[in-house]
């Protein structure tokens, strides 16, 4: 098995190894998915890896496919009993990004057109030649 890495002090690690409590919705050997205490709307759950990593930058790969599998599977289940009119699936990094929990964590998020909730942006055309450079930038970044 992969061998778990927590932290003591984190709040999420605290979860996983029961030392703080949650509405715990599914375990398995390499994650974790609880209820949010701050919901957005009813039903919003997070899903994460058994794995202390401050953000997407630090987590390594192989986290990442038992991490989702199991937040499809929160999903559905949210879907089925909340029928929200959508769910969104949010991952926070950094202050711009209101991280406020530096354990990588998936939010899923039960959603309504009149939520007021925002990321519902809209369509702006964006300015093709600036967007064709920043994609060559990001190529070239790509590990
Ligand atoms: P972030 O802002 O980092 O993307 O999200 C952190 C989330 O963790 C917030 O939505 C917040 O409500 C949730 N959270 C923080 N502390 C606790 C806790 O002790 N228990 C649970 N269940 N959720 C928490
Ligand atoms: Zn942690």
């Amino acid at each position: 098995m992969t061998d778990l890495h927590l932290n003591e002090d984190c709040i999420f690690c605290k979860i996983i190894r029961g030392e703080i409590s949650s509405f715990k919705l599914y375990e398995d050997d390499l994650t974790y998915a609880f209820m949010d205490i701050n919901p957005l709307n009813d039903g919003h759950a997070l899903v994460i890896p058994k794995y202390h990593a401050e953000n997407i930058y630090a987590t390594p790969d192989e986290w990442f496919g038992p991490t989702m599998s199991t937040v499809r599977r929160i999903a559905s289940a949210v879907n089925k009993v909340v029928r929200p009119e959508g769910i969104n699936l949010l991952q926070a990094n950094g202050p711009g990004a209101k991280q406020s929990v530096f354990h990588f964590h998936m939010h899923v998020i039960p959603r309504y057109a009149d939520d007021g909730a925002g990321m519902n942006w809209e369509m702006k055309h964006g300015d093709m030649d600036a967007i064709g450079e920043l994609a060559e930038q990001i190529v070239a970044a790509i590990e």
